[in-house]
């Protein structure tokens, strides 16, 4: 009895110790689930943990050493790797809202939808990204910061094409703008329709690093398209994209990735 009371004593930290790193290592985890980051994090987590069980096994004292020896370079390659997320952890703790705002407005689809098709009707290109669980704060930082309420009209503003803003993607976070002039990461894929230009690459790209809906205006066609998960679905009335659009964003959080080819033909 006495051993087991010295063990409790001696070790009762330990418990707590597991329960903040178990904690810790889910928050980190949900936070970067689906970003770029996340892959590079778990290729070099399964590295070093098949080198570390490797090299222990076989005793191989030369990669023990170097992982040793490396394990405080490791640590500075993955602040440089994460350093736009962690940049965007820090801003939100700062702000008290950690996990990006759920989208949860009918009025601002109908206002989105009103204005999807004003632009499509005046022949104006655009590109406007919905952000959803994943923050898009990291993006919205190559724009032009704006955060007001949204409306209509000031987006129709903004993509005039003589305008200053119009250049870039916009980025519609809850019922506010947040930024303007963003530049969105380009999709690498190859086998894309070869009518879809910049826009649209850019709509797609951004679909496929953050779970945010994009929408596509074509300058040339005034055609109407929405990304989402690493796809891409063309021509949309206004009904069909009312309903497309109040679906992705009102019931279904999380949709599987399709398969990209499948989904060219949607
Ligand atoms: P459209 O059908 O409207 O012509 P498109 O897909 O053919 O669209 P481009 O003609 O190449 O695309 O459109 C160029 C415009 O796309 C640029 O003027 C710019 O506003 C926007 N754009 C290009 N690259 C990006 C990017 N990385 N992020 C955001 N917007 C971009
Ligand atoms: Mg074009």
């Amino acid at each position: 009895m006495e051993a087991v009371w010295e063990f409790v004593r001696g070790n009762w930290t330990v418990p707590i110790e597991i329960l903040i790193l178990a904690v810790g290592l889910y928050y980190i985890y949900t936070y970067l689930e689906g970003t770029r980051g996340a892959r590079i994090l778990i290729g070099l987590a399964f590295l070093v943990i098949v080198l570390t069980v490797v090299s222990t096994l076989l005793n191989l004292v030369v990669i023990s050493w170097l992982l040793r020896s490396f394990s405080l370079f490791f640590i500075i390659a993955l602040v440089v790797i994460f350093q736009p997320e962690l940049r965007r952890a820090l801003t939100e703790l700062g702000s008290h809202r950690l996990f990006g705002s759920a989208f949860e407005n009918r009025e601002t689809i109908e206002e989105i939808t009103d204005t999807v098709f004003d632009l499509a009707g005046k022949g104006f290109g655009a590109l406007i990204a919905i952000e959803r669980e994943i923050n898009l704060k990291a993006i919205a930082e190559t724009g032009v910061t704006i955060d007001c309420e949204y409306s209509k009209e000031l987006v129709l503003t903004i993509f005039q094409p003589k305008t200053v803003l119009h250049d870039g993607g916009l980025i519609v976070s809850g019922d506010r703008i947040q930024a303007a002039g963003c530049i969105f990461p380009l999709t690498q894929r190859e086998n894309l329709d070869r009518n879809l230009g910049l826009r649209h690459r850019a709509g797609l790209g951004l679909s496929e690093e953050s779970d945010a809906l994009a929408i596509v205006v074509s300058e040339e066609t005034g055609q109407v398209s929405i990304c989402h998960n690493g796809i891409i679905e063309r021509n949309f009335n206004v009904d069909k994209f009312r309903n497309r659009l109040s679906h992705l964003l009102l019931l279904e959080k999380y949709e599987d990735r399709a398969d990209p080819d499948e989904s060219l033909e949607a």
